[in-house]
């Protein structure tokens, strides 16, 4: 069984190689941000509570996101294998994931994969980052322009800009993005499972060295 963790930046190509690796092996996305962003388009009550910390670029508190992942890791789907990405951040998500994996489901973490990018170009990637608010695809104004200016090719619905997609909502977010990861990172890197990766290369060439770390 896979159970992978994903460390990276917004916009460091989490979402690209994670549906690379749903292509190919038999394990689904958690995804902390995309649950979170429902929840508050949703207006249900962890919608409610999430929202100011969401639009502010702060963490979520831990008691909220730990409530939620536990119950979203017991799930039928999540049995043969996932892929956790923005999930844990803190020292109290590890521990709290360490106890619901070990001693609940009798599940590891197998991999983590951290992929690494400058933030000036992380600025970059996500300043132009666009997405359908219907069926979710995601595009770039430069990089990965629609055919029509500013619509879906798959539906045409007008594209949005994420609300933390902003310049000053984004600097916030890597900041709190630099300080969990040099915490949580080493506490894997002790357990010998982590393959840091240049996100500056192409998708392929990244994608290349994922299937070779997961074998
Ligand atoms: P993301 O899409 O992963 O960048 O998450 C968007 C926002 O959701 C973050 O800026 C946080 O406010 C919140 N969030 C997502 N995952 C977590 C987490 N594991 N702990 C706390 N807050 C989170």
């Amino acid at each position: 069984m896979i159970n992978i963790l994903f460390l990276g930046a917004p916009g460091s190509g989490k979402g690209t190689q994670s549906e690379n690796i749903i292509r190919d092996y038999d394990v689904i996305q958690i995804s902390t941000g995309d649950i979170l962003r429902k929840a508050v388009k949703d207006g249900t009550p962890l919608g409610m509570e999430a929202k100011n910390y969401m639009t502010q670029g702060l963490l979520v508190p831990d008691t909220l996101i730990v409530e939620v992942m536990s119950e979203r890791l017991k799930a039928e789907d999540a049995k043969n294998g996932f892929i956790l990405d923005g999930f844990p951040r803190t020292v109290v998500q590890v521990e709290a994931l360490d106890a619901m994996l070990e001693k609940e489901l009798s599940y590891k973490i197998t991999h983590v994969i951290s992929l690494e990018v400058p933030d000036d170009i992380i600025y970059e990637r996500i300043t132009g980052r666009r997405s359908c608010p219907v069926c979710g695809r995601v595009y770039h104004i430069k990089f990965n322009p629609p055919k029509s200016a500013e619509a879906c090719d798959a539906d045409g619905e007008k594209l949005i800009c994420r609300d933390d997609d902003t310049v000053e909502t984004l600097s916030k977010r890597l900041k709190v993005f630099h300080e969990s990861t040099a915490v949580i990172k080493p506490l894997y890197e002790k357990r010998g499972i982590v393959l840091s990766l240049d996100g500056t290369r192409s998708a392929a060439d990244v994608y290349k060295k994922i299937k070779a770390f997961l074998g």
